[in-house]
């Protein structure tokens, strides 16, 4: 046994799955069968909003005018930030093709999906960066229309500040409309959008579900379970430091992971000293998220050596990989599992959550072994095509047929045979 415990986890963030699919899975099929007016009886009782859904002009425009310029250019930096960002992804999807016979020409082409539908999430806190995120990659991908949608609160609708993210960022039309209805209304066109191709966005367990349950009539991004975090920290981290990253990503939720890898048992003893301080000094709702998520789901870990911490972490797959220790460029090298690395005491997780340009939409619960996060390439179909010259076409013609029958694929055979017998009269093809 190379690893030491000091903390583990009491809970796995499952959640009770079968209650909440059949929950979804009938207001999914309420609200297919119902339209708008169903969409409108389910924002009432989970939002209690009565409200006006699609926003106006003008009621965009008065969300603007309520955001605090400060504010507005702070989100306008972070749009800039991870459009450049989207952009240099972009330009990694350049069109191929090639002579794969002589005269037989294939090509592969990146095209952007039509619609978008970007989830954007506001129960318990604002997720204006979410908007940010979802809905510039969609603008930089080259969707026609985006679609945003996001919780309305009661009374006041959806808050100034995700309303004027979604519009800068590119989206041109705002629901107010969260949960299972507002993913609903993207995926089956309601208040006059067209039905989206593809939902992104990250939210709770419910609209985690539901896209579950759309995939395949709609492509998703990924299924987002809660936020994990994992820091690798050696001897010469400073505690306050991996203390307080950590609480930061424990208010989250009070399911999200939060997990210290190192190799210094002195460090994960003084971090494990400072975090009940640093959870208790946070507002109210933070206060109770970080607190529940760090008795019941967090974990620190002694490691033998910083290759068994990098195995160690690897094994978790984190969403939010952090590296506190010397060495950076080997750990960059080493490490495979993770939605977005943060290398160094420089930088922090939280930079990479609102604006320094990489996606913060990023695949949770291990996910990150099989894939990474949102970007660009997400929203592209990469397809192919190809033609050729009737000389070019004799040779696979020839395989194809004789392919297809061994298959006993008859019909595809003859397509060869047609056109062999066409271009080529008079000679035998057996
Ligand atoms: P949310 O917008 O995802 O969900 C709120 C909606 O849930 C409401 O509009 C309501 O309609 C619906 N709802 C609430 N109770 C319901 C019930 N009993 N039945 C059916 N529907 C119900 O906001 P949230 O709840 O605050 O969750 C946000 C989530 O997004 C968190 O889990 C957070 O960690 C996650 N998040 C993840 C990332 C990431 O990149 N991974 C980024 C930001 C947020």
């Amino acid at each position: 046994m190379t690893r030491d415990y000091l903390k583990k986890a009491t809970l796995t963030a499952k959640s009770d799955a079968s209650e909440v699919h059949e929950t979804v899975k009938s207001i999914l099929d309420d609200i297919e069968a119902g339209g708008d007016a169903k969409a409108l009886e389910y924002a009432a009782k989970f939002d209690q909003y009565e409200g006006n859904v699609l926003l106006t002009p003008e009621e965009i425009e008065a969300a603007i005018a309520q955001v605090p310029e400060k504010l507005k250019a702070d989100i306008q930096f972070a749009h800039d930030n991870v459009r450049r960002f989207a952009e240099k992804q972009k330009s990694t999807l350049s069109n191929v093709e090639m002579e794969i016979e002589p005269g037989f020409v294939a090509g592969q082409k990146a095209i952007p999906v039509d619609a978008a539908g970007c989830y954007v999430p506001g129960g318990r806190y604002s997720h204006i960066a979410s908007a940010i995120m979802t809905v510039t990659t969609a603008k930089v991908a080259g969707c026609r229309h985006i679609a945003a949608c996001s919780p309305p609160r009661p009374g006041v609708g959806v808050a100034p500040a995700i309303v004027y993210a979604a519009h800068i960022c590119g989206a041109d039309r705002i629901l107010a409309m969260g949960g299972v209805q507002g993913v609903a209304a993207m995926t089956f066109g309601l208040f006059g959008l067209p039905r989206a191709n593809i939902l992104v966005g990250p939210g709770n367990q419910f609209v985690a579900e539901a896209k579950r349950i759309l995939f395949g009539r709609v492509g998703i991004d990924m299924i987002a379970g809660p936020t994990d975090s994992l820091i690798l920290a050696d001897k010469d981290a400073d505690a306050h430091i991996v203390a307080t990253d950590l609480v930061s990503q424990a208010e989250h939720g009070y399911n999200s992971p939060v997990w210290l890898v190192t190799d210094d048992r002195a460090l994960a003893e003084k971090v494990m000293e400072m975090v009940p301080g640093l959870i208790e000094d946070l507002p109210k709702l933070n206060r109770d998220n970080a607190f529940a998520a760090w008795r019941d789901y967090a974990e620190v870990i002694v490691c033998k050596d910083r290759e068994d911490m990098a195995a160690c972490s690897d094994e978790y797959a984190p969403e939010h990989l952090t590296v506190q220790a010397a060495d950076l460029d080997w750990w960059l090298d080493r490490l495979t599992c993770y939605g977005s690395l943060f290398l160094g005491e420089e930088t922090t997780v939280s930079y990479g959550d609102k604006s320094s340009g990489t996606n913060h939409v990023l695949p949770t619960s291990g996910a990150a072994g099989y894939t990474g996060g949102l970007s660009v390439h997400k929203y592209m179909k990469i397809v192919t095509w190809q033609r050729t010259t009737r000389d070019a076409s004799k040779r696979v013609a020839e395989s194809t047929a004789r392919i297809s029958r061994l298959e006993g694929m008859e019909g595809h055979a003859r397509s060869a045979d047609v056109r062999l017998a066409k271009y080529f009269p008079g000679e035998n093809f057996d």
